[in-house]
């Protein structure tokens, strides 16, 4: 199934660049072991690449420093469409127990259009793998459509706020408005 599925997605594997925003590395390390020989990403297709103009999935961990905002939007603008961004842990997707820091401006949807988000303080490999295939199949609706929000609904996401579940434009505007 997870073949069929990445096949159909752009025919051809969907590749990953992971980008740490600030994260205690409890994340990253979970990613790391998705795609090493236990869980084993790259035997379905999924494949970490060292560049973002090579990849179509963005997988983000950490809740977003201030230091790190400009790199993360300038290294997402750089993977060509259609692409998808996927928040891995609970950081990027609120800012878990650094939200409020004085270094801290996330959640990362504030910013830009969030795919997938994969819930958890770390969130367990096989989460990270669901959330995978879920980012590889709005790829393929992506890729049909020609809409870059397509969307599909996530399962596994922690429920939005209605101020978290604005899209990226508005809450940009009414930052400029304040
Ligand atoms: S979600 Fe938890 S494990 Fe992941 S970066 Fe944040 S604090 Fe660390």
């Amino acid at each position: 199934m997870f073949k069929k599925t990445i096949i159909e997605s752009t025919g051809k594997s969907p590749w990953l660049f992971h980008i740490n925003a600030g994260s205690c590395n409890g994340c990253d390390i979970e990613i790391v072991s998705v795609l090493t020989p236990r869980y084993d990403a790259e035997r379905v297709g999924f494949k970490l690449v060292g560049s973002p103009r090579h990849a179509d999935i963005a997988v983000v961990s950490g809740p977003v420093t201030k230091q790190s905002l400009p790199r993360v939007l300038r290294t997402l603008e750089q993977i060509p469409e259609p692409r998808c961004i996927v928040t891995c842990g609970s950081c990027p997707q609120s800012g878990n127990v650094f939200r409020d820091s004085y270094s801290v401006c996330g959640p990362l949807s504030k910013y830009v259009h969030v795919d997938v988000d994969i819930a958890g303080c770390t969130p367990k490999p096989e989460a990270i793998m669901d959330g995978l295939l879920l980012a590889a199949q709005i790829l393929a609706e992506k890729k049909k459509t020609g809409n870059q929000e397509a969307t599909l609904p996530n399962p596994y996401a922690p429920e939005k706020t209605a101020e978290e579940a604005k899209p990226a434009e508005e809450k940009t505007e009414e930052k400029g408005e304040a």
